[in-house]
């Protein structure tokens, strides 16, 4: 049986894709191999955890909220999924990763959302959608990416000190319509 290192575990509200506005429980996975400038996460903090605590927290949180859907996030959450200890199975709950899109991940997961950093291609062979943290120099790599058979989002970059770049990822949603504005609408009523 593996071990999972997890950051967090809490009820809240969907706030980017598809399922914005989706009430869900979130799995926040510890560590990245990645270091985005921007990043949120604290990395530092994780609890180890075995599968069956892991869904036992899970599943205290969903009792009595159906419809809640599960978000495994991170950190970088493929890091920590095995093809051969599926979690959440006898659990009647979709199941989405939200994934930098350099790792693998399970097909036992029901939706994936990639949101590929420094213009790296994914590995995951067809995520079910794509999401783009605004970088102006990377522009090219966007581009390249238009006619991905999903659907794909621009999310402003927002800054540690408080400002986003906005303007700028709205100037590009107007002028290529193949892509959708993604706001983080948790953020926006606040709320984890
Ligand atoms: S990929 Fe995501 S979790 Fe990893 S460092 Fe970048 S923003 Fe943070």
């Amino acid at each position: 049986m593996y071990s999972y290192r997890v950051n967090e575990i809490f009820y809240s509200i969907q706030g980017e894709g598809k399922f914005a506005g989706t009430p869900a429980v979130f799995v926040r996975f510890s560590g990245c191999n990645l270091s985005c400038p921007w990043c949120d996460t604290d990395h530092s903090h994780g609890e180890k955890m075995t599968k069956d605590e892991l869904e036992d927290a899970v599943r205290k949180l969903l009792a009595d909220r159906d419809g809640a859907i599960i978000v495994l996030t991170g950190g970088e959450p493929a890091l920590q999924l095995h093809d051969d200890e599926p979690l959440f199975q006898g659990f009647a709950r979709f199941l989405c990763i939200e994934t930098n899109g350099t790792q693998p991940v399970p097909d036992w997961v029901d939706w994936v959302t990639v949101s590929p950093k420094n213009a790296l291609d994914p590995v995951v062979p067809r995520p079910n959608e794509l999401k783009f943290v605004f970088e102006p120099e990377h522009i090219p790599y966007y581009l390249s990416m238009q006619d991905a058979g999903c659907v794909k989002y621009i999310q402003p970059l927002a800054r540690k000190d408080g400002t986003s770049n906005l303007p700028e990822a709205l100037d590009f949603v107007l002028a290529h319509p193949r892509f959708k504005l993604s706001v983080q609408l948790h953020k926006m009523i606040g709320v984890r």
